[in-house]
C-alpha cells in the first residue's frame, strides 16, 4: 500500500514520501537535433535530466548545463520512470534498449522516434513484454520549435499512462493524443510527413525551375506563398467531396490537368533539369484518364492512389 501511494505521490505531484518538493525526473535516450532540444527544454523547465546517446560527445553541452550522464543504458533507464526515445528510427530502439531489457519493467517509455503504424504496433507489444507502459510520438515540430508555443506532437496508447504524464510531455509540445492503438500516433505522423515531403519537393523543383531561367528562390517567393496559401481553402472544399466519394469536374477536370502537368513536364524538359517529378505526376494522371476518369475532378485521382500501381 505504502509503494502503492509513493508511486501514486510521485506520478501525480512531484513530491516524495516525506512531502519535500523533488525535481521531477526525465531520462532522455537519443541526442540528435531533436532529443538536444527535447533535454534542453526539460533542463530549463526545473527537471532533473538524465541523458545517454550512443555518441557520447553529443552529451557533453548538456552536462555542462546540468544534465546527468548515464554511462551506459541500464543507467539511463533506472535514473528516471519516464523515458523518452528520441532516436532514427525502432531499428536504432531496439539497438539501443535491446541491451538493457531487464531495466524496461516499470518504466515509461514515449517514443518520439519516426516509423511506421506497424512497427509502432510492435514496439509497444515488445516493451510491455518487458514491463513497460508505451506511448508513441509524432512529433510536428523541428527542435528549435520545441518548448515554443504553436508546436504539437500526437499521441496515441494507454490513455491513463498519457494522463500521468501529459504535464511533462506539454513541457515539450502541445499534445495531441489520438487514441489507445499505439500506431495512431504513427500513422498521423506518417500522413503529415507524406504531405510535408511532397509539398517540399514541389517547392525545390519548381525553384530549379526557375532557377534554371535565372530567376531566384527570393523572386519566387510571393507566387510560392500565393499558391500555398490557397491550400487550405482547396482542401476545406473538396474535403467533403473527397469523404463522400464525389468528383464532379463542375470546377476543374482531370483533363485539363493532365495537359497542365504535361505542360509543366515540357517547361522542365526544355529547361534542362531533372523531369522525374512531373514525369511521375503525369504517370498518375493518365492512369486516372485510363480508368475513366477525365470528366471528373482532378482529386478523383484519391481512388488511383488508393490502389498500388501496376
Ligand atoms: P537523428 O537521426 O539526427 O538522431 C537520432 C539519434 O538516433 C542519434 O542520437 C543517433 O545516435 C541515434 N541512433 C540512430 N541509429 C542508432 C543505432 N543503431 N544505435 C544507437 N543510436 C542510434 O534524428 P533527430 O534528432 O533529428 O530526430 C529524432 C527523431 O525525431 C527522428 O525519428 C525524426 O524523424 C523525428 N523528428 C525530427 C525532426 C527534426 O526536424 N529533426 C522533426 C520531427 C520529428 P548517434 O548520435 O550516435 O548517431
Amino acid at each position: 500500500m505504502e509503494q502503492q501511494v509513493v508511486a501514486h505521490r510521485r506520478e501525480h505531484s512531484g513530491f516524495d514520501l516525506r512531502g519535500a518538493m523533488s525535481k521531477q525526473e526525465v531520462s532522455v535516450i537519443g541526442l540528435g537535433p531533436m532529443g538536444r532540444a527535447m533535454a534542453s527544454v526539460f533542463l530549463g523547465k526545473g527537471y532533473q535530466v538524465t541523458v545517454w546517446n550512443r555518441t557520447t560527445g553529443k552529451a557533453d553541452e548538456l552536462v555542462a548545463a546540468g544534465a546527468d550522464r548515464a554511462d551506459t543504458v541500464h543507467d539511463a533507464l533506472t535514473a528516471s520512470e519516464l523515458v523518452i526515445l528520441s532516436l532514427t528510427d525502432h531499428h536504432a530502439m531496439y539497438a539501443v534498449l535491446g541491451s538493457a531489457t531487464e531495466a524496461l519493467s516499470g518504466r515509461v517509455l514515449v517514443n518520439l522516434s519516426s516509423d511506421t503504424p506497424d512497427s509502432a504496433r510492435s514496439a509497444a507489444r515488445w516493451a510491455s513484454g518487458h514491463g513497460a507502459r508505451y506511448l508513441t510520438g509524432g512529433v510536428q515540430a523541428s527542435p528549435p520549435g520545441i518548448g515554443q508555443p504553436g508546436s504539437s506532437t500526437f499521441y496515441s496508447g494507454p490513455k491513463h499512462v498519457f494522463d500521468a504524464h501529459r504535464e511533462a510531455l506539454e513541457m515539450l509540445t502541445s499534445t495531441d493524443y489520438r487514441g489507445e492503438d499505439p500506431g495512431l500516433a504513427a500513422l498521423y505522423y506518417q500522413v503529415s510527413m507524406d504531405l510535408f515531403w511532397t509539398t517540399m519537393l514541389g517547392w525545390l523543383h519548381a525553384l530549379a525551375l526557375a532557377d534554371a531561367h535565372g530567376v531566384s528562390a527570393e523572386e519566387i517567393l510571393p507566387s510560392a506563398v500565393s499558391v500555398l496559401s490557397g491550400m487550405p481553402d482547396f482542401l476545406a472544399f473538396y474535403t467533403p467531396r473527397i469523404d463522400a466519394g464525389e468528383y464532379p469536374g463542375d470546377i476543374e477536370r482531370l483533363a485539363m490537368g493532365v495537359a497542365s502537368i504535361d505542360h509543366v513536364l515540357q517547361t522542365a524538359r526544355e529547361a534542362g533539369i531533372d523531369t522525374s517529378l512531373p514525369s511521375a505526376v503525369l504517370e498518375i494522371f493518365r492512369r486516372g484518364t485510363a480508368v475513366g476518369h477525365a470528366d471528373g475532378s482532378a482529386t478523383s485521382l484519391i481512388e488511383v492512389l488508393k490502389q498500388p500501381a501496376g
